[in-house]
Order: C-alpha cells, then structure tokens, then sequence
C-alpha cells in the first residue's frame, strides 16, 4: 500500500475553512509498524474558542434550512462514504490497526446511520395538547440545542463519532467533533471534507484533532450546549462532574466489563463460537467485549477446550500487509496494559490455556480459565483479546457473578430454554442484553447505552436520538390578548 495522501489536512484543522491549528502537533502513528503517516495539528483553546464562535454563528441558519435539503445533504454524506471507502478504510486499517472486515463493516454501519440520520428531518418535531384557557393552543416542540460538542474514541472512530454527529446535525445543530488523535484522519479530517462536499452550509461541522486538553476546553467552553462522550469511564466521570456544575447537557457512553453468561443446557459450539468474536473481535478493543466468561461447572471443560481451538486458530499480525484476524493494539500503553492485567491474574492462580505472550504491540487471542471475581482479568476492563472464564454452579450465583461489576453495558445469555435464559436476562444490571448471541451487538434502529459506570443513561439510535439531541419547548399561543385581575 503506497503511504495515503496527507496535504489536505497535515498541520490543519476544520472550522468550515482549514486553517493551521495553533496548538502542537502530532505523527499520526500506524499501529502495526510504528510508521509515521503524516502529522497532525492540535487543536489549543484559542482553536476551540474561534471554532464555538463560528459554530454558534452558522447555526440558527442551519437551523432554519427546509428540512428537504437538510435530508439532501445527508444522503449525499452516505453516498459520499460509498464513493470514498477505499480511501476511508484504507486509514481504518493503517491508523487504527483495523483488519479490512472491520473496516469494511464500520463504512458500511456509517453509511446506514447517515441515510437513517436523512430520514430525522421530516419527522414530527412536537406535539399539540389541550389547554384549560379558552382560546389557547399549547405546541410542545423540540429544538436544536445550538452547538452540539462530540468526543470520539479510536476504536470504532468513524461509527462512535458519526452517530452523535449525523443526528445532532439532522435535527438542526451545528457540531465541534474531537476526534481522537490516534483515529483523528480517519475519524474527522476525511469526514470534514466529506460533509463540506455534500454541501452542508459552512461552518455548521468543525474538526479538531486532539487529546485531553482539547476536550476539556471544548467542554468547559460555555457556548457548547452539549457534550457527546464516549470513552473511558474516568474520563467520563470527569467530563459528567462539569457539565453537571455547568448545567449542561451530557451524554455518557464509557467502558464495559460485559459478561457472556454460558448455561449447563447451552449449544456450546454455538456459544464457543459467539463468544470467539465478542472476545477477539478487533483485538478484543471494543467496549461491548466479552470480557468475563462465566461458564456453569458442568460444561466448564468442555467450553474452555472449544473456545482455545477457535482462538489457537486467529492469526495475528499487520492487517495492512495480509489477511489477519487480529491487527495490533492501537498504542504500547494499551499492549502493556492488557500484558499486565493477564500477568498479574495468571500470578494468583489463573491458567493461560492459549495465548499469553505479547510481541511489541501484538497480543494474541488469549484465554484464561480459573478466574476468580478477585482477579483484575474479572474486575477490570482488559480492552485486548482476553477471554477469562470463571465457573459457577446456580443460575442465582450467575446472577450475583455478572452484577459484582460497577459496569454495566452489554451481556449475553446462552441456555436451550429460552425461559431460564430470559428470567436470568431480566434480572442483569446491563443496558443491553442479547439471549445465545454474543456482546457485541449494535443496530442502529435500536437504543444503544449502558448502565452504572457504563453511562448516565443516554442512548444513540432509533427514536432515542431525538431525544438525545434536541431541547424541548413549550409555546402557548392566545388568540387574543386577555384580562388578568390585576
Ligand atoms: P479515554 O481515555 O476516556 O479518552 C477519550 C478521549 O477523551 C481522548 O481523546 C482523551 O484524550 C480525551 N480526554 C481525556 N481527558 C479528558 C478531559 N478531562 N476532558 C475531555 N476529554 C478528555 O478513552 P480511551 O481509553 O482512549 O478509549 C477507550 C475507552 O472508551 C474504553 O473504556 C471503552 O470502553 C470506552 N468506549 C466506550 C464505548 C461505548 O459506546 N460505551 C465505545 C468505545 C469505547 P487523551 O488521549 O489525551 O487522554
Ligand atoms: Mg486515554
């Protein structure tokens, strides 16, 4: 693969023009060789500042454009992810060590999102109630609520940022997108020129790469009425502590420790194989990963034995050189991490039965059987390709097991009686649970989100979006002006 054209964005980012950012920069780094790809300009305070003012300035005129066009320019955004996934996946897979089916299925799920974001417009946006007062008609009605500020990860970073993002402008926002440094082309530069090339009015989508400090200016700069995070649960913390001082709308999606729950009359070869891919998927990088397999005693042997042949058989390597199962790690700090958690589990007593044994930023799929609720491969999120099975013996102990974590995102039951499993499902402290499948699940059409340390209960997708992104008003309108006593 020749190295991807940089000079549109190197040094620069998007406030409806492309200027040069006045904070540092940055290599875009690729995962699987250390490569640097390109640099990357940060965005400083000065940049967020600047980018609010236009933002909120362009806004109320967007807003006001007919909802057709706005649906226009959306579906010229999902035809314009279609034209352009070859380049678009080609940065998927060399920024953030995505292999190509991954790649392939985030351009896809983005294109979707945008034409069902296109559908939001022509939507009904409030409702007519009755009124005591003679002559009085109350119109409930939602609202844009002005600048919409969106925080992305790196790991699904066109998906997670476009699905606040494509809603947020449907309904009439203009948005400030942060991508993360490490996914910042992929996850925003190529989606800044994409949306200027569909026409939205400019100034209505801004991009600014960048870290800590930039997400932290753009959520505490008082003319954003909005933040979208998604990311780790102690970021979102902080992001939630001051927006809630600032009055200020949040939505919080955050880290996952999901349970794949595996009962004694499962099809094991089915759960064996559903949990393969929660576990591994996009080297395990994913917050609904299958990070705790708790598996009844009976069939215990039998599921560690069938889940270890399925991930003796991934191959892992740079996805941009070959056909892998899994790429690299997204950065050293993540590798080492997930080494750490498998090391200090496997020190008190937990078996490495495949797997184990980092290369540089290279972890193999890995599974890990006598885990117990004490270990960090059970209580913290791994975020790698680990796969640790714990054992219980009642459904009751299944139950208390999966909700010991603070987290509580996506879970899975797997059972032959789809009444045991749903009586069990009902009763996990987990926003999304999924009966003989595996955790991670995502359809569009249908609310997405967490509970516990997992979120503050917002939700993208489906009729949670309107919800999400607007305000709500109340306008009485009197067809004559009246007396009062006094
Ligand atoms: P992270 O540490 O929370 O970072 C997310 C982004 O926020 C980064 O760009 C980070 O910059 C920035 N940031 C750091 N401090 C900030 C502050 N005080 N204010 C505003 N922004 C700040 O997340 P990560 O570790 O990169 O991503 C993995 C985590 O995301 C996992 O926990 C995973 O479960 C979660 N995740 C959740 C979902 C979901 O839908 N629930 C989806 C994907 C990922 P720096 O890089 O400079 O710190
Ligand atoms: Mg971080």
């Amino acid at each position: 693969m020749n190295a991807p054209a940089t000079s549109r964005w190197e040094g620069r980012i998007f406030l409806g023009d492309w200027v040069a950012a006045r904070g540092s920069s940055l290599p875009v780094v690729e995962p699987a060789t250390g490569a640097t790809l390109g640099m990357l300009g940060i965005a400083n305070g000065e940049d967020v500042d600047e980018s609010v003012r236009i933002a909120a300035e362009a806004q109320p005129g967007w807003a006001a454009t007919a909802f057709d066009r706005r649906a226009e320019i959306l579906r010229e955004v999902a035809r314009l992810l279609k034209e352009r996934a070859a380049e678009l996946n080609d940065w998927n897979i060399r920024e953030c060590g995505s292999i190509p089916p991954k790649a392939e299925w985030e351009l896809q799920a983005s294109y979707e999102q945008a034409h069902m974001a296109a559908a939001m417009p022509m939507q009904a946006i409030g409702q007519v109630f009755p009124s005591s007062m003679p002559g009085r008609s109350n119109y409930w009605q939602r609202i844009p609520i002005g600048v919409v500020g969106v925080i992305a990860p790196w790991n699904f970073p066109l998906l997670l940022g476009l699905r606040s993002v494509l809603p947020a402008l449907a309904l009439g926002n203009a948005v400030i997108l942060k991508p993360d440094a490490q996914s910042a082309v992929c996850g925003g530069l190529l989606l800044a020129e994409l949306f200027a090339d569909a026409g939205l009015p400019q100034g209505v989508l801004h991009v600014l790469p960048g870290g800590g400090a930039t997400g932290d200016a753009l959520v505490k700069h008082p003319g954003v009425g909005m933040i979208s995070f998604t990311g780790s649960t102690a970021v979102g913390r902080q992001i939630g502590e001051t927006c809630g001082r600032m009055l200020k709308k949040v939505a919080l999606e955050l880290g996952g420790n999901n349970a794949m729950v595996i009962l004694d009359d499962a099809d094991l070869d089915s759960a064996s194989s559903c949990a393969a891919w929660g576990a591994f998927l996009h080297q395990g990088q994913i917050c609904m990963q299958a990070g705790r397999h708790l598996v009844q005693r009976k069939v215990a042997g039998r599921y560690i034995e069938l889940l270890a042949e399925r991930a003796a058989r991934l191959v892992v390597g740079n996805p941009a050189a070959g056909p892998v199962h899994l790429g690299p790690l997204i950065n050293d700090r993540q590798a080492e991490k997930v080494e750490a958690i498998v090391q200090r589990s496997v020190a008190m007593g937990a078996k490495a039965v495949v797997g184990g044994n980092r290369q540089g930023r290279f972890y193999p799929a890995t599974v890990l059987s006598g885990v117990t609720p004490d270990m960090p491969a059970f209580t913290d999120e791994i975020f790698g390709p680990v796969a640790p099975v714990t054992v219980f013996d009642s459904d009751e102990e299944a139950i208390a097991l999966v909700n010991s974590s603070p987290y509580g995102l996506a879970a899975a039951v797997h059972g032959a009686s789809a009444a045991r499993a749903l009586a069990l499902a009902s009763r996990l402290k987990s926003g999304m649970v999924h009966v003989n499948d595996q955790t991670v699940n995502n359809e569009f059409q249908v609310p997405f989100g967490g509970m516990g340390a997992s979120g503050n209960g917002g939700r993208f997708g489906g009729p949670a979006s309107f919800e999400e992104f607007t305000q709500s008003q109340w306008i009485s309108v009197m067809e004559r002006g009246i007396q009062y006593p006094f």
